[in-house]
């Protein structure tokens, strides 16, 4: 196969093992990441929104609760003790020691006449006749301002009741301590950069800033009010400097006053900023672990698809040899039958021809002579020669039979020998002296003939390939041994002195298509043959061998008693 087609398969594999599960594993890191965005934002805005509704209720209450106190000193108290400073002074200390945040109380007459006052300034008998509270307490029946510096030149707040008496109108009014009152407020701390403040309806503040504007200055933060008193608005504005801000409005007091809450959006949302950048991180490991894995298994497949390839291409040219081979077998048994005919007609005109010279030597026709006896040697070496065709022939008609085994008993002290007279001639041209010790105690076995001597001769021409390959044309040795080997056990040993196996060719050598011998000369399925027949057989086969020393293949079969 061309690189080319491997690299395309290598691309669609590695995109194909990407992509599968980085979809799923995008889609889902989205639809979550989105989800739990939108719940921390949800959350977050919910939060601020219960601190605008606590520090509302807070606040609310807190002008209540001096407002009930004073409303309190206007049932007790008749105008005209009141006026009285003794009188004053112990309904203010009374007062004082209920709430310290009133910093002093004042009467007034329906003139607007300061006619009685307790408290660290020195307001009596002033006249505020035509200040805009007094007529708006006198109009509303009470009145909470917003702050101001009023007389005493100092930021403050009041809260001033009415009540009628004898068809005259008399003013109760104190004075609340911005400081407390101011830290009510400013106290709210939300995360590193939370503030809250008080604004009234000119923007102008009445709690102090954290980042220091004072007491009736305007911010420049763009302000967004919520439409009805009680609701409460979000938004997101920002700052002179660019800073973003989350904010929480809502109003108090009759929508007079309004009630800031903001946090710079980068803390408010901090918590949604980290996990953010951990979703991105756990995405960014989790897209490189799916790129490493698909690398390293697109890396292996490739591999072991190119392995195949060339085992498979490999396989093809040792079926091709393999079936040649079998070809060959074929025509050779061929050949052997066609020779085996007129082998038996020149057998049969040769034992004419002897039985003719008997004849005529019996009558006296031929005299013996040194003639007669060369003609008679002769036919006695073409007898020979016939006898030895007709063996090979027979052999390689019995090789090449095909077909369901044939079992039957095998007297191997007469079997080895003949498989061996086979190989003789072929080991004499190597140089290859070949010994069989066969035990005359060796038992039958049971098998086809055909097969054993399939295995016996592999065995043997792989002994003298090994032997050629170390020794050349000489000094070759060649031993076979059979014996019995215990409890009706036959044991055949095939020794050589030839190259000896590596261990590592060691553990293949029974695999199919193993062979180290060139292109054209193994087929790598000898031994693999073998092992399977004498498998089938009960028997087996095991082998020794130490590299250029020499190898021993023992084939242990059951006796056939
Ligand atoms: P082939 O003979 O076609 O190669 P075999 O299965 O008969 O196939 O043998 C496989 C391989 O085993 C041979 O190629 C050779 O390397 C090794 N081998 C077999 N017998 C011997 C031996 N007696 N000495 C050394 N190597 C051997």
């Amino acid at each position: 196969m061309d690189q080319g087609y491997y690299r395309s398969i290598r691309k669609n594999f590695f995109l194909s093992m990407i992509l599968v599960p980085v979809i799923p594993f995008i889609l889902s890191l989205t639809i979550g990441y989105s989800y739990f965005i939108n719940a921390l934002e949800t959350n977050t805005i919910a939060s601020m929104k219960r601190i605008v509704a606590d520090h509302r209720q807070m606040i609310e209450s807190f002008l209540r609760e001096r407002t009930d106190d004073l409303m309190f000193i206007l049932h007790e108290y008749r105008y005209q003790e009141l006026s009285r400073s003794e009188v004053l002074e112990k309904v203010f200390r009374n007062l004082q020691s209920r709430s310290p945040a009133f910093v002093d109380l004042g009467v007034f007459d329906q003139n607007g006449s300061h006619v009685a006052y307790q408290g660290p300034y020195s307001l009596k008998w002033k006249v505020y006749r035509d200040e805009d509270w007094f007529k708006q307490v006198l109009a509303e029946g009470s009145y909470v301002s917003d702050i101001f510096l009023g007389y005493r030149q100092v930021p403050h707040f009041i809260i001033a009741l009415t009540k009628t008496e004898n068809g005259r109108k008399w003013v109760l009014r104190a004075t609340i301590d911005t400081h407390m009152f101011s830290e009510l407020v400013e106290k709210v701390r939300i995360g590193k950069t939370g503030e809250a403040y008080l604004l009234n309806a000119q923007g102008e503040l009445q709690t102090r800033q954290r980042a220091g504007r004072g007491l009736m200055e305007k911010p420049p933060d763009t302000i967004e009010y919520p439409d009805a008193a009680g609701e409460i608005l979000t938004y997101i504005g920002t700052d002179l400097i660019g800073e973003d801000f989350l904010y929480a409005t809502t109003w108090l007091k009759k929508k007079e006053w309004l009630l800031v809450i903001r946090q710079e959006k980068a803390d408010a949302f901090g918590a949604l900023r980290a996990a953010a950048y951990r979703i991105i991180l756990i995405s960014l490991l989790g897209g490189a672990a799916i790129i490493g894995v698909a690398f390293y298994m697109t890396g292996r497949i490739i591999t072991r698809m190119k392995q195949m390839d060339t085992e498979k291409e490999n396989l093809g040219h040792q079926l091709i040899l393999a079936q040649r081979l079998a070809e060959l077998g074929e025509m050779a048994a061929g050949f052997a039958h066609e020779i085996n005919n007129p082998l038996q007609i020149i057998r049969s005109e040769q034992t004419l021809i002897e039985m003719n010279l008997d004849d005529l030597k019996q009558s006296g026709d031929l005299k013996p002579s040194e003639g007669l006896a060369e003609v008679e040697d002769s036919m006695a070496q073409i007898k020979l020669q016939i006898e030895r065709c007709s063996g090979i022939t027979q052999a390689i008609l019995k090789f090449g039979r095909q077909g369901e085994p044939r079992l039957q008993e095998i007297d191997l002290r007469e079997f080895i020998p003949q498989v061996t007279a086979m190989v003789a001639k072929k080991a004499s041209v190597h140089g290859i002296a070949v010994t069989q010790e066969i035990s005359a105690a060796t038992p039958p076995v049971y098998g086809d003939p055909g097969q054993l001597q399939q295995v016996l001769l592999n065995l043997f021409n792989n002994a003298m390939d090994a032997i050629s390959a170390q020794h050349g044309a000489s000094g070759g040795r060649l031993c076979i041994q059979a014996g019995p080997d215990g409890d009706n056990q036959i044991e055949i040993a095939v020794s050589d002195n030839g190259c000896g196996i590596s261990s590592e060719n060691l553990k293949k050598i029974f695999s199919p298509f193993f062979t180290t011998k060139p292109v054209g000369k193994g087929t790598g399925l000898g031994l693999s043959v073998c092992f399977g027949i004498i498998d089938k057989l009960g028997g087996e086969m095991t082998v020794d061998s130490k590299r250029g020393e020499g190898t021993t293949f023992t084939v242990r079969l059951p006796g056939a008693a």
